[in-house]
């Protein structure tokens, strides 16, 4: 039986197993993928403290880095379910069934995708899903923002000022953001909205990077619009299957925690980008891996 079992290591699961480590608490952390989370396919990360400018794959593999040479431990798995029974946890994987005394959920959450061609081989070369990570990139540019909610018309808003124009790409007749928003983002004089628009496909250039954007309108009209950079706001999906059962989630999927990233379900924490929370970066996600350890130990005292 684990003190605690952490799902997911990206930032916040990493920076769980470096805190667990050092209290000496048994710990594992459980990962499907490689560690580092969405970090892994970003291309630069320049806001993260303390660093520059670096790759998310270097950063990425400074914190598992990090985390194994403290003696955490690691291991391959896909969770499914997180069971509460009696007073302790059970976690099933595809391949195996653990036991812990307590679990961080830190298993992120992924961006919904338009699914069109091109759309795989873009990403990173391209195509983002994050404004205040990639915009700098495409100062001077034209860009292109997909989606007409608050955070496509926010974003949009903000790289309307980096960008030489922005088009913004929304299926609906009308933006749905917020009307403060939306008139901020309106009243830009280098932002085209094409409404009822959907894009068709993405174009590579001859350098492998994006181009443009092929978009069909509500009467069949296709055109091609110019772009080096296109940022895909059309929703985001936490990763939170394995915990719907205990009913800790919110409406859209994120789990509710609060500021100790306590669940309603004792024992059970949440950290990073599957929370309810207002600010998903880098820097946010590893602060919450830290208080969640911390607490992790209040709560083992306490049992
Ligand atoms: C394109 C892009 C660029 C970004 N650029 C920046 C930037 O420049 N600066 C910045 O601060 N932030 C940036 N971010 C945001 C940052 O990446 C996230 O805030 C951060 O990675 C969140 O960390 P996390 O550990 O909470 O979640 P994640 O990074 O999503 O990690 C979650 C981990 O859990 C694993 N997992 C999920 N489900 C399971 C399961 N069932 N079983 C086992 N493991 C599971 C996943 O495989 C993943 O490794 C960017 C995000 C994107 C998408």
């Amino acid at each position: 039986m684990y003190d605690v079992i952490i799902i997911g290591a990206g930032p916040s699961g990493l920076t769980a197993a470096i805190y667990a480590a050092r209290a000496n608490l048994s710990a594992l952390m459980i990962e499907k993928g490689a560690p580092g989370g969405q970090i892994v396919n970003t291309n630069e990360i320049e806001n993260y403290t303390g660093f520059q400018k670096l790759s998310g794959s270097d950063l990425a593999l400074k914190m598992f880095d990090h985390a194994m040479a403290l003696g955490a431990n690691y291991e391959y798995g896909n969770v499914m379910e997180v069971k509460k029974i009696g007073d302790f946890f059970e976690v099933i994987t595809d391949s195996n069934t653990y036991q812990s005394k307590a679990v961080i959920v830190a298993s992120g959450m992924l961006p919904r995708t338009l699914n069109v061609p091109n759309e795989e081989q873009l990403k990173s070369n391209g195509i983002s899903f994050c404004a205040i990570c990639d915009g700098p990139i495409y100062k001077g540019e034209k860009v292109v923002v997909v989606g007409g909610g608050n955070s496509a018309v926010e974003e949009a808003t903000y790289l309307a000022s980096l960008v030489q124009h922005l088009t913004v790409i929304q299926n609906l007749k009308e933006l749905t953001a917020d009307k403060k928003a939306v008139e901020l983002l309106l009243k830009q004089k280098n932002v085209t909205v094409l409404y009822e628009s959907l894009v068709e496909e993405f174009i590579v250039g001859d350098d492998g990077k994006l181009s443009g954007v092929i978009v069909k309108d509500a009467n069949n009209v296709v055109k091609t619009i110019e772009a080096r950079g296109v940022f895909e706001y059309i929703g985001w999906l936490p990763v939170t299957h394995m915990v719907k059962p205990l009913g800790v989630t919110d409406q859209w999927g994120y789990i509710i925690a609060n500021e100790k990233m306590e669940t309603s379900v004792p024992g059970l924490f949440a950290s990073g980008d599957v929370r309810q929370k207002q600010i998903r970066q880098v820097v946010t996600a590893t602060a919450d891996g830290a208080i969640a350890v911390q607490n992790v130990l209040k709560y083992l005292e306490s049992r």
